[in-house]
């Protein structure tokens, strides 16, 4: 399954935008790569998504906290876009726009970091995935009659739950 992009509206608009996580999202900071000159290595299901929305028209942007990191001085910002749209070059074929911001035009984040809150509910999806798993664990103990079949399919579903817990 290609990852994400089925949630993402289905036409392109001309404000809206998606952010991407710099390190730990689109470039791997296994060994802490947080250095200047460092960047690491991309991480390809992320990187694809981000060609694959850009290809299409939609406003793809590097959201990254390394702006804040330099400070205020311009010339420091622009050495810093600049060495980040060469890492863009090899990895993206492409230089999207570069911020430490969100905006009300930010149509999703896509981050490490983050727990994603259910809009207006004040509850994680990881809370909700929990939830949904014990459901699931109760259903199973309880629909004896349940097809094979339809027992391998939650099977599934529990092992994919369990791993969204973090
Ligand atoms: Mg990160």
């Amino acid at each position: 399954m290609k990852s994400g992009i089925s949630r993402i509206e289905s036409k392109p608009s001309f404000w809206r935008w998606y952010g991407f996580d710099l390190d730990g999202t689109i470039a791997d900071n296994t060994n802490h790569a947080f250095g200047y000159g460092n960047i690491g290595k991309p991480i390809k299901r992320m990187t694809d998504l981000m060609k694959r929305l850009h290809s299409k028209g939609y406003n793809v942007k590097i959201v990254t906290a390394r702006l804040g990191d330099v400070g205020s001085n311009p010339r420091a910002h622009e050495e810093l876009r600049q060495h980040i749209w060469k890492w863009c070059d090899r990895n993206l074929g492409f230089r999207p726009e570069i911020t430490d911001r969100k905006d009300a035009s930010m149509e999703a984040l896509y981050d490490d970091r983050a727990k994603q809150v259910v809009r207006n509910r004040g509850i994680t999806y990881e809370e909700v995935n929990t939830r949904l798993a014990a459901c699931l664990e109760e259903a199973v103990k309880h629909l004896p009659k349940v097809s094979i079949k339809d027992k391998d399919f939650i099977s599934e579903c529990l092992k994919v739950l369990k791993k969204c817990k973090v």
